[in-house]
């Protein structure tokens, strides 16, 4: 064992302690006075472990972003942590599963591991090099966001804004259940129809009616067609709404449509096919728009490489570390499209994103802190 995993090895209780502090603040996305509290707590934390500036984005409707500076002047392009401080969780959720450890050294709780457990191992990798004044001479940065769960809307343009800025961006997002980070992330984009008919009362006159039902029905099922899941292109109809009355012909249908691909081209085709859909009811109107939309986080060269490196530096510190993929995005997917190194995945282990059974392994706590300080010492951009 290396002597910086067993350094982090002797602060496990306190990296316990202050997970367990995280997810007592509870901080779902549109609670934005909860968030903004834990913000205020975040910002004393950066400050205690002496970054040199916390600049404060203000937002209206979610928290308040906090990015943290640590080396500003020095030499090189910054590292960058992203973390986000909101969840899924309503209000009242940790009176009803308030935190517990069980006899396995898991622990349960309200955004434990995505991404509390994220966020300790962070501020626990810092804490440890400021303590054995071992903090690199290079620029170090945090940036905090509160709107990852409802998808970035808001901070996806200051994420852009700073991860331009940098040499590698660490999205602390959870590992996978076997420790995993994730090299590879689908592209995400959801869609809304409009469809426009006309009504009809359908005993008199039904055939002076445009059904939008009908023009959805037929669109579903094209849409459904167009599934390819050799290549990883998923297209779900997952919400519909029509319809006025029983004996209406129905002029208003609203549809939604989840679609998920692997590589970027996959992901630029479906778009292109999304916005070329024509109406096939005659008369019908349809217009398509997309909502939410995330590239895929490609398992390309650079990805590669700098998964590469990652894995050196911590097997030279005595770990092991692996790679996986997820279905899911995170906002790796939107620092990759930039074509800035990234790596994602680097929480804790654990389970249970968004379900009841979330937790964190908490023996996985020093070892991903070991990591990240390893990686902050030793990373090497031109490798
Ligand atoms: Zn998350």
């Amino acid at each position: 064992m290396s002597e910086l995993l067993s350094y982090f090895q002797s602060q496990r209780q306190s990296m316990v302690d202050l997970l367990t502090a995280l997810c007592h603040f509870e901080t779902p996305t549109l609670g934005k006075e909860h968030v903004d509290k834990m913000g205020e707590y975040m910002e004393a934390q950066f400050r205690q472990l002496g970054a040199s500036s916390v600049t404060r984005i203000p937002q209206v409707n979610v928290g308040d972003l906090l990015v943290a500076k640590w080396n500003e002047n020095a030499p090189g392009k910054p590292i960058m942590f992203l973390i986000h401080i909101d969840t899924v969780w309503p209000l009242g959720t940790l009176a009803e599963r308030p935190v517990r450890i069980d006899d396995d050294g898991r622990l349960f709780g309200p955004g434990a591991i995505d991404m509390k457990g994220g966020i300790t191992v962070t501020l626990s990798a810092i804490r440890g090099l400021v303590e054995r004044g071992e903090m690199p001479n290079r620029p170090i940065w945090v940036m905090m966001t509160t709107d990852e769960e409802v998808g970035s809307i808001y901070s996806h343009d200051p994420i852009e804004e700073y991860a331009k800025q940098c040499g590698l961006v660490l999205v602390m997002e959870p590992a996978t259940i076997d420790e995993a980070l994730k090299t590879m992330r689908k592209g995400i984009a959801t869609y809304r129809l409009d469809i426009e008919g006309l009504p009809s009362h359908a005993g008199n006159a039904p055939e002076k009616g445009i059904n939008s039902i009908i023009e959805f029905a037929q669109q579903a099922m094209k849409l459904r067609d167009w599934n390819d899941y050799k290549r990883g292109i998923t297209i779900s109809v997952t919400m519909v709404e029509g319809g006025s009355a029983t004996n209406v012909i129905p002029a208003k249908t609203v549809g939604h449509v989840d679609t998920r691909a692997m590589t970027v081209a996959d992901w630029q085709e479906t778009y292109d096919r999304m916005m070329a859909l024509e109406p096939m009811v005659p008369g019908a109107k349809l217009k398509v728009s997309m909502i939410n939309g995330h590239k895929p986080m490609e398992r390309n060269e650079t990805m590669v490489r700098s998964f590469a490196q990652c894995k050196a530096i911590g097997e030279a510190y005595g770990l092991t570390v692996r790679e996986d993929m997820s279905g899911g995005g995170s906002d790796g997917n939107t620092v990759a499209a930039l074509g800035i190194p990234v790596l994602d995945g680097l929480g804790p282990q654990g389970d249970g994103l968004h379900a009841l059974h979330e937790h964190v392994v908490l023996n996985s706590l020093p070892r991903r802190s070991t990591l990240l300080a390893a990686m902050l010492k030793d990373w090497d951009f031109n490798k």
